[in-house]
């Protein structure tokens, strides 16, 4: 090819004819030619010039873009004619600069069309809306066939338009609810507050609401609908029209309504249920601090016996036929039965007036339920126990109300049932107390924290130490000091006195190990409380045998003492419990003999070696004369009779010089009381057995 450099014109001529080859421009021939001379002789003057005019060129580009020649071909086939046809060192520079101007100018152009695009097409669409509104015909279809129920009113709810499913939603001629009023579908003793949207709308504060709501059918029957309405205002903004648009949702409510009234009642008596119960428990705690609440909690008596005998169904009955009772006798809006499960119900009293009120509602539940129930050719007779609780609101939970509840029915059962009981803090807090104790107990044992006292017991003719009473003794860490009459009742209803009374016979037979070691035969005898309890247990006589032999002691250093009571119920596996120890060659004695029924003609079959008159025969011992004299000749007889029997009789609770001249004179064999000494730690007993080992010595 040539390559002599052509002239401008020339260059002009070819790059149109490339430029009309490859893409489209609207220009005639002659004009497209006098623009592309103009882009040549830019192009030419760049070529010339000392530095290479890029910026130019790059506008050159863009001039392409704009005559609409956005093609890749355009600017290819542009670029190749530079190189054929023009020359010089910034040839290359220039052919780069008339790309990036052309490329530029064409992201440029696609971008602006794209925006062009999207508005056209939203201009568009807004047509396509402006359209449906204006017509009529159309609005008319969507109105009249609309599934839900549309209503046009004035600014102040006078019916303007309905549409048929609105009609007969309501149940009224469509002609017949225009220039009716919004407020004549509504129920008139609707809380105000659901009204509250609807007067904001009228004084234009609020353009929209939606809401659930229960309006009144032309029946007068309820309809519950789903409702959106808004405002429409005229052309200075003020309240114009409401649409009001209604879903019939009756169906869905009532289910609503089924379920929520299933979860909250007991299927089987329909009376509200736990869950009820608590609801409303915790609402009447809500209403206010100086309110008062009260609660029966009542439990039938023996329902298990009838179910089990009779069968379920003959419960299920009685259970119904009792809540009908329950309901029947609580009407007031303020009281609410429940039944809490099983044979459980309740009845709650909002802002109560006081325990009476509580009082008489159970005392009118104990007679409503006194006459016995018909069932299946039965006549059953049931009672309740019920737990009262009444109080203010302030300072207490719901949560601990109803375990107060709890207590006071139980106190009702053990108190002996087909009764009420009502809520006794301080016996409440003695029953914590009890618990507190028998919780601390075990751990108790192991740590150590009891600990034995001793009490001389006395021979009345000469005034020497038999013997001693070992007496148990608890140092509480939080209560201090407890006598046994504190914790040994407790001991036996929990078991936990076979662990005692084990350690307490140790220890006592350790000390009387020590006391012949110091004392050799002057030792006193050890005599320890055996409780009803621990004659039960199997391994007694074993676990005697072991502790004796542990303390290397004779068996008759030790004299056990059982009650009268635990001795008379002395049958069986106790009996021969009791024969065991004989056996060994321990000494038994009767302790507090007296208080109960034994009689000395049964005794002489048992194993026993002594009696312990109780305390009580004391008081009559006292004064000069003596207080009663009945108390003496009882004494004097039961000591002649023992010792016909062959039994030592030691007298408890001696506490005046004159019972104990008296015991001597009837020939009771020895005494024990404060007269003498109170229990007390091991070192006492040896000040007394020093001290008279002093009198012998300097007799
Ligand atoms: P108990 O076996 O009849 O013990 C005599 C009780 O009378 C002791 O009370 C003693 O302190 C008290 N006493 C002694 N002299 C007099 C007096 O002159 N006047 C008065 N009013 N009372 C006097 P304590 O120590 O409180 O023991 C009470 C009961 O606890 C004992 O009655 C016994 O039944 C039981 N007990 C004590 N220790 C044990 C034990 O280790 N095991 C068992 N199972 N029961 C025990
Ligand atoms: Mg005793
Ligand atoms: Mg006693």
């Amino acid at each position: 090819m040539d390559t002599a450099p052509v002239g401008p014109d020339a260059f002009a001529e070819r790059w149109t004819g490339v430029l009309v080859s490859t893409g489209y421009v609207a220009l005639d021939r002659a004009t497209l030619v006098g623009r592309v001379r103009g882009l040549t002789d830019v192009v030419y003057a760049a070529l010339a010039a000392p530095e290479p005019d890029t910026a130019a060129v790059e506008k050159v580009g863009t001039a392409l873009v704009e005559l609409s020649l956005t093609g890749a071909a355009t600017l290819a086939a542009s670029v190749r004619l530079f190189g054929e046809l023009l020359s010089g060192p910034h040839l290359p520079a220039l052919q780069g600069a008339l790309t990036s101007g052309f490329v530029a100018a064409q992201q440029e152009r696609i971008f602006r069309d794209q925006e062009a695009i999207r508005r056209a097409a939203l201009e568009a669409r807004r047509g396509v809306e402006a359209a449906l509104l204006a017509s009529e015909a159309r609005f008319r279809a969507m109105f009249t066939q609309a599934a839900i129920g549309i209503v046009i009113t004035d600014a102040v709810g006078t019916l303007l338009e309905v549409n048929a499913a609105f009609a007969a939603m309501f149940g009224y001629p469509e002609a017949e609810l225009v220039g009716m009023s919004a407020a004549d579908l509504r129920f008139p003793d609707e809380p105000a507050a659901m009204r509250e949207p609807f007067a904001e709308m009228v004084a234009g504060e609020r353009d929209h609401y939606r809401m659930e709501r229960l309006l009144k059918r032309a029946d007068g029957t309820g309809l519950w609908v789903d409702q959106s309405v808004s405002l429409v205002r005229d052309e200075n903004g003020a309240p114009r029209f409401m649409v009001g648009m209604m879903e019939d949702i009756t169906e869905r409510h009532s289910l609503e309504e089924r379920l929520r009234h299933q979860a909250n009642h007991d299927p089987l008596t329909g009376l509200g249920n736990r869950a009820l119960f608590s609801e409303r428990l915790a609402a009447a705690f809500a209403l206010g601090e100086e309110n008062r609440v009260g609660v029966c909690y009542l439990d039938l008596d023996g329902f298990k016996v009838i179910n089990d005998s009779l069968g379920h169904d003959v419960g299920d009955e009685l259970l119904v036929a009792v809540a009908a009772r329950l309901d029947a006798l609580v009407t007031a809006p303020n009281r609410l039965v429940a039944r809490m499960g099983g044979d459980e119900f309740v009845v709650l009293v909002e802002q109560s007036t006081g325990r009476d009120e509580l009082v008489d509602l159970a005392e009118r539940i104990l007679a409503a339920l006194a006459e016995p129930v018909s069932i299946g050719g039965h006549r059953l007779s049931v009672s309740a126990s019920i737990g009262v609780v009444e109080r203010p609101v302030a300072g207490t939970s719901p949560a601990e109300t109803m375990r107060d509840a709890d207590v006071t029915l139980y106190w009702a059962k053990a108190d002996g049932k087909n009764r009420w009981a009502d809520y006794d803090p301080d016996r409440n807090a003695r029953e914590v107390a009890r618990f507190t104790l028998s919780a601390r107990m075990p751990a108790a044992v192991e740590s150590e924290e009891f600990y034995v006292d001793y009490q001389p017991i006395v021979r009345l003719a000469d005034g020497s130490l038999v013997g001693v009473e070992a007496l148990v003794r608890w140092a509480h860490p939080e209560f201090g000091r407890l006598g046994p009459d504190q914790f040994i009742g407790l001991a036996e209803e929990t078991g936990l006195i076979v662990p005692i009374g084990r350690w307490v016979l140790r220890e006592a037979a350790g000390q009387a190990r020590r006391w012949r070691d110091a004392y050799g035969c002057r030792a006193p005898r050890v005599s320890v409380n055996l409780a009803a309890r621990q004659t039960e247990e199997p391994t007694l006589v074993a676990d005697v045998g072991t502790i004796l032999a542990a303390a290397d002691i004779p068996a008759n250093a030790i004299q056990l003492e059982l009650t009268e009571s635990a001795i008379m119920e002395t049958t069986g596996k106790p009996l021969a419990a009791l024969h065991g120890l004989a056996d060994l060659g321990v000494r038994i004695a009767i302790d507090d003999f007296g208080t109960g029924y034994s009689n000395l003609a049964y005794l002489r079959h048992l194993p026993v070696h002594a009696i312990k008159l109780a305390g009580s025969f004391m008081e009559g011992l006292r004064g000069i004369p003596a207080a009663d004299p009945a108390d003496s000749q009882i004494v004097t007889s039961l000591v002649s009779l023992a010792h016909v029997l062959g039994l030592e009789v030691i007298a408890e609770g001696v506490e005046e010089p004159q019972q104990a001249d008296r015991l001597g004179a009837i020939g009771c064999d020895s005494a024990q009381g404060w007269l003498y000494a109170k229990p007390g730690p091991p070192e006492e007993i040896e000040r007394w057995l020093d001290a008279t080992a002093d009198v012998t010595a300097g007799r």
